[in-house]
């Protein structure tokens, strides 16, 4: 993918590192910022524990993404009756389930749930933490300062939230559909209870590459204890979908040093999901 002007600028502005041409071994000159130019991705092989939808091992919370210390899983998803009957919903039920839930605490603290936005079968799906308290009060996922840099971020892909073909137009959802309150880490029974809603979108999605932002949305779908430095730079799968790990904006937003992995990981996520169209024919 080249990049144009207009787009290097923007990077820039972003403070996210654009590569300069740097001479390889046969002094050759090699573009890193041209997914096309990266070395093969290498695929991770599916996670061990990531096994069928309701069967998710939550992690602990922690502190940070970057100093996320490795936890024990604990915790099951409840494989139901509610999780079964969730597993069954069309968009519309779907959506409904989610804005009555009472299924957890979060319920009593919301001012509204946060469903998810984007195209119904979008190539891409992006999936967050927890909303914080501009998401429940838009009802939006993403938005204020973290959201206008995931914004920048996909233009910079050619990607976008508003309405456009399912090839440009991504789907954003979160793990949690409800804020804790005053923006606490969410709790592994929070996560486990609103998992089936996750799975559920996913599943009616089917997008082609699933980009996880954060250390909760990237534990929950991998099943995983280990901190985003570990699993990011490489595919991993979720169900059969190609999946990308990287930090939230969020946290980039406090982290400028990351800027630069989190747009690996957006070349990386890019290559991945050309090479799945592809294959997709
Ligand atoms: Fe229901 Fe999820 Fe909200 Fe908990 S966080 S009340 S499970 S929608």
């Amino acid at each position: 993918m080249g990049w144009s002007e207009r787009q290097r600028r923007m990077l820039q502005e972003m403070g996210i590192r654009l590569w300069a041409p740097v001479s390889s071994p046969s002094g050759a000159p090699a573009d890193a910022a041209t997914p096309a130019a990266m070395p093969a991705m290498p695929v991770a092989p599916p996670a061990s524990s990531a096994g069928a939808p309701g069967t998710a091992l939550l992690p602990t919370p922690v502190d940070t993404d970057a100093a996320a210390p490795a936890v024990a899983p604990v915790g099951a998803a409840p494989a139901d009756a509610r999780a079964q009957a969730i597993a069954a919903m069309p968009w519309t039920e779907l959506r409904e389930a989610v804005a009555a839930c009472t299924a957890c605490e979060l319920c009593r603290s919301r001012r509204q749930t946060v469903f998810g936005v984007g195209h119904p079968r979008a190539h891409w799906m992006i999936v967050g933490e927890a909303p914080g308290e501009q998401e429940d009060l838009s009802g939006e996922p993403f938005v204020g300062a973290a959201g206008h840099l995931l914004d920048n971020m996909l233009r910079a892909l050619q990607l976008t939230r508003d309405d456009a073909p399912p090839q440009r137009q991504v789907y954003i959802a979160n793990t949690l559909k409800c804020r804790p309150p005053r923006n606490r880490n969410p709790e592994a029974q929070e996560l486990a209870c609103c998992e089936p809603f996750l799975v559920r979108q996913i599943e009616l999605i089917r997008p082609r590459l699933i980009l996880a932002m954060g250390r909760f949305a990237v534990q929950a779908l991998l099943r995983s204890s280990e901190p985003i430095g570990k699993l990011r730079g490489r595919v991993h799968r979720y169900q059969g979908v190609p999946l990308v790990v990287t930090y939230h904006p969020a946290y980039l937003l406090r982290n400028l040093a990351d800027k630069s992995r989190a747009w690996d990981d957006l070349c990386l996520a890019a290559r991945t999901a050309e090479a799945a169209s592809a294959g997709a024919g």
